[in-house]
């Protein structure tokens, strides 16, 4: 794909009108093009029928629909999970993960190739960082979500009707950073949510982040309510700077009190994310600390909830996943304390598509 040509995912309503306006068209075939991209999510020219051919063809000649190579497609879980290996334009690796369920259905994108945050514990920090997706590669990878979901409803029930049926949920829990590309990501965001195109409702997003206060701050301020998941991980700053770098500019405290500045201004409860590992940061005495943080004598209660998430294995790691009694355990301290916890029910280990696997290959 020549990087010469725009990539129509890129482009803003605004940006689209500006370009059939250069190439002489009626402004409403701007608005037409923008209804095929997200309305009737078609990718291909050739279906927009109520162009002409002339228009059809110089779509296809100078612009991209999208500019994400699919390299790899692995599926797990009997085909439920289904994760994509993308190659971006300049080379560097992507990758999507889509997750099915009975009554619903939930993507998991990238916002960075690679991501420059350096969990220890994370496969994604291993290749440090390579890419800041642009609106277009986040938006596309829902898109390929949404055409891959009622491919595989199609074929697995010929006979259900599967137009009407979408994603539930887009989570900006792959690879990378998303408020360390936050323009780039909450554009995205903004597009998918666009009651006049894709139409996704706010609350149907979730963003997660290893804990950048401006991000947690901005997001605060914004309009659309979505989501916020934070990676925790551990009560103790020694710990934490240990396991994520992020810490030693973000301590624990200053990151607590960012989150209540978020739960006060926006009265939306965060979830925290805790990825379980054994006999560094799964003992009673954590979980004790973990609720006394989220639940101090002093001040009302955090709004928020905890999720545990046993670690998945990252080759080359030396680190081990709490075993289900510790898991168990460690619930039970932080449910005596009054802290609303769950377990996080797994996905796609068996490829490598897990929560912390995603590391391009
Ligand atoms: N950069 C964002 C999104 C990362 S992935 C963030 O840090 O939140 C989403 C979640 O998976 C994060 O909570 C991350 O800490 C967690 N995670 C990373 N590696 C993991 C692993 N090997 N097993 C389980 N969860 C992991």
């Amino acid at each position: 794909m020549s990087s010469d040509r725009p990539n129509l995912y890129d482009l803003s309503p605004g940006a689209l009108a500006e370009l059939f306006r250069r190439w002489g068209e009626p402004a409403y075939r701007a608005k037409q093009l923008y209804r095929h991209l997200y309305v009737q999510r078609t990718a291909d020219p050739a279906t927009m029928t109520d162009f002409p051919k002339a228009l059809r063809d110089r779509l296809a000649n100078e612009t991209a629909f999208g500019v994400l190579r699919k390299k790899q497609l692995l599926t797990g879980d009997d085909g439920m999970t289904r994760k994509v290996l993308w190659t971006l334009p300049g080379g560097d690796p992507l990758e999507t993960v889509l997750m099915i369920y009975p009554d619903r259905a939930t993507v998991c994108v990238s916002s960075q190739s690679g991501c420059p945050m350096q969990c220890v514990f994370c496969a994604t920090g291993k290749l440090g960082f390579l890419h800041d997706c642009t609106p277009g590669e986040i938006i596309e990878q829902v898109l390929w979500a949404e055409r891959e979901l009622k491919a595989f409803l199609a074929a697995s029930n010929p006979q259900a009707k599967i137009e009407n049926r979408r994603l539930s949920n887009i989570v900006f829990m792959g690879m990378g950073e998303p408020f360390n590309n936050y323009d780039n990501w909450w554009t995205s965001v903004e597009r998918l949510h666009d009651p006049d195109g894709y139409d996704m409702g706010a609350r149907n997003f979730t963003v997660s982040t290893v804990g950048l206060v401006p991000g947690i701050l901005r997001l605060a301020d914004e309009a659309l309510p979505v989501n916020l998941a934070i990676s925790l991980h551990t009560p103790d700053d020694d710990l934490r700077s240990a396991m994520m770098p992020v810490n030693k500019r973000y301590p624990v405290a200053e990151l607590i009190e960012a989150t209540r500045t978020y739960t006060e201004k926006t009265r939306r409860r965060v979830s925290f994310e805790y990825v379980l590992l054994k006999e560094k940061n799964d003992f009673p005495e954590q979980a004790l600390r973990l609720a006394q943080l989220l639940r101090p004598a002093d001040r009302p209660p955090l709004l928020c909830h905890v999720n545990l998430i046993p670690w998945n294995p990252v080759p080359g790691t030396p680190l081990s996943r709490s075993d289900r009694r510790r898991v168990l355990n460690f619930q039970a301290v932080l449910k005596e304390h009054g802290v609303p916890c769950t377990v996080r029910v797994e996905r796609g280990v068996d490829i490598a598509a897990a929560c912390g696997q995603l590391a391009g290959g």
